[in-house]
């Protein structure tokens, strides 16, 4: 396995946060990256915060590239009431972008509304994941409402974040229904979901190979939801599925078309940077 999958972070913001519940919080690409290694943590999913700060993201990925041993992989935060100020980014930085990363809670706009469809298209058309939050606000952010969009599109894999919902039940109920209606393009991601026993159930459900560990840093601490998997008393080949391998399937690692530190076309989309 590639050292950035022994540990790899896909839930990771930097930045400064806009909205009030999160008081102002920030943290720079920097900081972000010694505390993620100070975890241990090999590989990490970087995305803005809901300032959606695309361009300023993608110049720090760019400059710390072969700077840190940890792998940086970038995904684009969409934002449905601009889609051409997101779409002209991905198609200026599309060797950068490994995700793209949708807030319907923060758009205050449901992911099966129209205009997220492009990116949908988009993703389906490059092969990217899209990572989406999910949460308690079920009329815009509820599970059912990915899941719609994974049957819907189901070339494109879907990571329900916050595996469905921060609560027991929702995450129960993600659950089931992606095993019920056989959606093998959802996955799980465990950030911010500090119950092992809800993480256990749903592998119990759904298999280790559903769910991608994700701690939500700059807002979480990773080791808060190392520890949560630790704790489950999983074979080392289930807990190398969570931590990594998932991921590793997921973002076509492999392929190595996306691999944002070593891309030679890293170096073009640096110079374009540094010259805007
Ligand atoms: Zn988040």
């Amino acid at each position: 396995m590639p050292e950035a999958f022994k540990l790899f972070d896909a839930h990771v913001h930097v930045g400064r946060w806009k909205t009030p519940d999160f008081a102002g919080h920030q943290s720079d690409l920097a900081s972000v990256c010694s505390v993620l290694a100070s975890c241990g943590i090999t590989g990490a999913l970087v995305m803005p915060t809901d300032d959606g700060d695309n361009v300023g993201l993608a110049r720090g990925v760019a400059a710390s590239a072969g700077k840190s041993r940890l792998k940086l992989m970038m995904a684009a935060w969409v934002d449905p009431h601009d889609p051409d100020a997101t779409m002209e980014f991905l198609e200026g930085h599309y060797p950068m972008v490994s995700a793209l990363k949708l807030h319907p809670s923060f758009a205050r706009l449901p992911i099966t509304d129209q205009a997220y469809r492009p990116f949908f298209e988009f993703a389906a058309q490059s092969g990217l994941p899209i990572v989406t939050h999910c949460g308690r606000w079920r009329e815009v952010a509820g599970w059912e409402r990915a899941l719609e969009m994974a049957e819907s599109f189901p070339d494109v894999p879907i990571v329900l974040s916050h595996m469905g919902g921060d609560s027991p039940t929702l995450v129960a109920g993600a659950s089931n229904a992606i095993k019920e209606r056989k959606l093998n393009n959802a996955y799980l991601g465990t950030e911010s979901i500090r119950e092992p026993w809800v993480v256990g159930r749903a592998i119990d459900t759904l298999g280790a190979d559903r769910l991608i560990f994700g701690s939500d840093h700059n807002l979480n601490h990773p080791n808060s939801f190392i520890a949560v998997i630790n704790a489950l008393g999983l074979s080392n080949e289930e807990k190398a599925q969570i931590f990594g391998k998932n991921a590793q399937r997921l973002l076509r690692y492999d392929e190595g078309c996306y691999s944002s530190n070593d891309n030679a076309a890293i170096s073009a989309i640096l110079n374009k940077l540094g010259a805007e």
